[in-house]
């Protein structure tokens, strides 16, 4: 089921760049993907609403009544919650926000690098951020926490929410993900789709909602390249895409266990990549066998088919555990588990992933859930420069500088010696207007 990519003896590349080339990627990237949407977005940006309505109904086949989510639809969300499910929001909630609080810390920095010269750094967060939830293949409800949680730590002070309408629903998003925003508190949600909601939160639809400073949230490819363009209006967290995963895996490994996470993310979309990296072909033809009896019972049978076929998936084979280490680090997958002997001190070797999960207990379906860390993480190689969503994405370092006049006295030859060799002598006569003044 699963292509094959033999790296074993002939030798694979060296160099991390060369070895990426040679590793499973989806043929559509983020690139194509941003000509789709360009037109998308500059029609927002001028036609507002009745843009919206086109969109809507072209991509999610459905026209809300008013793309503002009603006050009393998150009510009636909240209230019809089942309890059980009410619960398992709840513990993951909890969780997310324990390990968030955590991430805080504490920011503050004062350095004294000279007498009366001091250098602050006060961490504040952005003003107005715009959450995308996604909902045109399922309701990812697990990521209105992912959003909100880290958020509300930080202490962001206006919070909006977009996700898919939903035919079935009246044009309303999904209801659990209306009982969450509730749930959270927040009450500014807007029944709309991805490439349509980045640009609405970008420029700001008149009459219906204020430009935010901020995009956080993943997206199918439309809806990554859509922050992709928009990116420098306002910010972005990562690009996060269809979703990855990667299994560093040696002979230990449990098959039935690796071929059920590797199915796990194939769920999600028929762009969605599901790597094994291995030195076992015995591993390798086990996966397989419990690969055909799985997905043959899958609810989504088709979704997986499509994504474990795709050009995007595969199995590595190399010839040892550091190969394989160096395969892993070249991918830099957004999930990469590591069912190997020792995993832990294998992951110390690994500096390029979106998240690391360790042995044959901590499964990446724990961590969409209710691990307690994020599952809004950065895809398509974007792990070698990017983090996964968490408390600081929402903050921004400032910092403060407090020179007394003899501690800058005791620097300004230094300065306007700098400022001559870059010929702007202007900064120089700004610290020597100063020493003048006080003699
Ligand atoms: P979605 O909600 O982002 O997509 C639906 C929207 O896509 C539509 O409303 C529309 O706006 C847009 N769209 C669809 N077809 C289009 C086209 N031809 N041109 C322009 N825009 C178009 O996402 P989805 O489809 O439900 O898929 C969810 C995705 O999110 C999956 O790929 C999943 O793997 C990914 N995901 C990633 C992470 C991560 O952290 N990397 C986390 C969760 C989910």
């Amino acid at each position: 089921m699963l292509r094959r990519i033999d790296l074993r003896a002939s030798g694979a590349p060296a160099e991390p760049d060369a070895l990426a080339s040679v590793l499973p990627r989806a043929e559509f990237d983020v690139e194509a993907a941003v000509e789709a949407v360009r037109p998308i977005c500059s029609d927002i940006a001028q036609h507002g609403v009745h843009a919206l309505r086109k969109y809507a109904e072209k991509f999610d086949h459905v026209v809300p009544p008013s793309f503002r989510v009603p006050a009393d639809a998150l009510d009636k969300a909240l209230h019809d919650l089942d309890p059980q499910l009410r619960r398992a929001f709840e513990i993951s909630i909890e969780r997310r926000r324990l390990v968030s609080r955590a991430e805080l810390g504490d920011h503050q920095v004062d350095v004294d690098v000279a007498s009366g010269a001091r250098v602050s750094q006060r961490m504040t967060p952005v003003d107005r951020v715009g959450l995308y939830v996604p909902g045109g293949v399922a309701p990812l409800a697990s990521t209105v926490i992912m959003n909100v949680v880290p958020a509300q730590v930080a202490g962001v002070g206006s919070l909006a929410l977009a996700s898919t309408p939903q035919r079935e629903f009246g044009g309303l998003p999904h209801p659990s993900i209306l009982a969450l925003c509730a749930l959270l508190g927040v009450d500014e949600v807007y029944a709309v789709g991805g490439s349509q909601a980045v640009p609405m939160f970008a420029y700001g639809v008149p009459g219906l909602c204020p430009k935010v400073n901020m995009i956080t949230g993943p997206g199918n490819i439309y809806t990554v390249a859509a922050k992709r363009l928009v990116k420098g209006l306002v910010g972005i967290d990562s690009e996060a895409g269809p979703t990855e995963i990667a299994i560093l895996a040696d002979d230990s490994a449990v098959p039935a266990f690796v071929a059920a996470d590797l199915i796990s993310q194939s769920e999600h979309d028929p762009a969605a990549a599901s790597v094994l990296i291995t030195d076992s072909e015995t591993l390798v033809a086990a996966v397989e066998d419990e690969l055909k009896l799985q997905v043959a019972q899958a609810r989504h049978a088709a979704r997986i088919e499509a994504s474990l076929t795709g050009q995007q998936s595969g199995v590595v084979l190399v010839d040892d555990l550091d190969a394989g280490i160096a395969v892993a680090d070249a991918y830099a997958a957004e999930h990469l588990e590591i069912q190997t002997r020792d995993a832990a001190a294998v992951s110390t070797k690994i500096n390029n992933a979106g998240a690391i999960f360790l042995g044959s207990w901590s499964p990446v379906s724990l961590g969409d859930y209710s691990a307690g860390s994020t599952h809004v993480l950065p895809t398509a190689g974007c792990a070698c420069h990017s983090s996964g969503l968490n408390v600081k994405s929402y903050l921004k370092a400032v910092h403060v500088i407090d020179y007394s006049e003899d501690a800058l006295a005791e620097i300004a030859d230094s300065v306007v010696t700098f400022a001559e060799a870059e010929d702007l002598p202007s900064h120089g006569r700004a610290i020597s207007i100063r020493q003048e003044r006080t003699r």
